[in-house]
């Protein structure tokens, strides 16, 4: 599966208005001014895309709140479904991140600037770092070079996915002997 972050990968969102250009987002448990990154959707719709190829989707993986989650994916229109929105409150059990692997073939895609939560949530999917693929932060600018690098972006999920199914060639190669 191919995991997206929320917070400067998808959206970036602030506590008080800022700009005319943020929408509000009102949340059981808050409020929030958020902007979605230019591009973001046609990311998501190329991620798509190849996961189908392997039969599988895209989720989002956020240390967030879900419902600020939900909310956001409603209102900037991302068309993940409730099941595909893994937040906070999924993966944090008594307040410690889980060390679940829930998905060791899984490809997390993360903005630059968070180690620790790159560290929380490789340690959820069972992923090394070699998985990880990062993306500079969006911190609402609105020439945010994006739209113009997110095919790069794509690209190297392609090229570890494609890594996965020479591994799956190669157990059945195995398997056969
Ligand atoms: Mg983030």
């Amino acid at each position: 599966m191919i995991w997206v972050d929320l917070d400067e990968t998808l959206v970036h969102s602030l506590e008080r208005p800022g700009s005319k250009r943020r929408t509000m987002l009102v949340f059981e448990g808050g409020k929030l001014w958020s902007l979605a990154r230019p591009g973001a959707r046609e990311f998501l719709g190329a991620l798509r895309q190849l996961a189908a190829r392997d039969s599988s989707e895209v989720r989002l993986l956020t240390t967030a709140l879900q419902a600020y989650a939900c909310q956001a994916n409603d209102v900037f229109k991302f068309d993940f479904t409730p099941a595909q929105i893994v937040a906070r409150e999924q993966w944090y059990g008594c307040g410690m991140p889980q060390a679940d692997r829930v998905d060791h073939l899984g490809v997390l895609i993360d903005n630059v600037s968070a180690p620790m939560a790159h560290i929380d949530k490789c340690e959820y999917l069972g992923i090394d770092a070699r998985r990880l693929v990062l993306v500079p932060d969006y911190r609402g600018h609105p020439f945010d070079r994006f739209p113009k690098n997110w095919p790069a972006v794509v690209a190297q999920v392609k090229a570890i996915l494609r890594g996965n199914s020479m591994m799956d060639d190669l157990n059945a190669v195995r398997g056969d002997r």
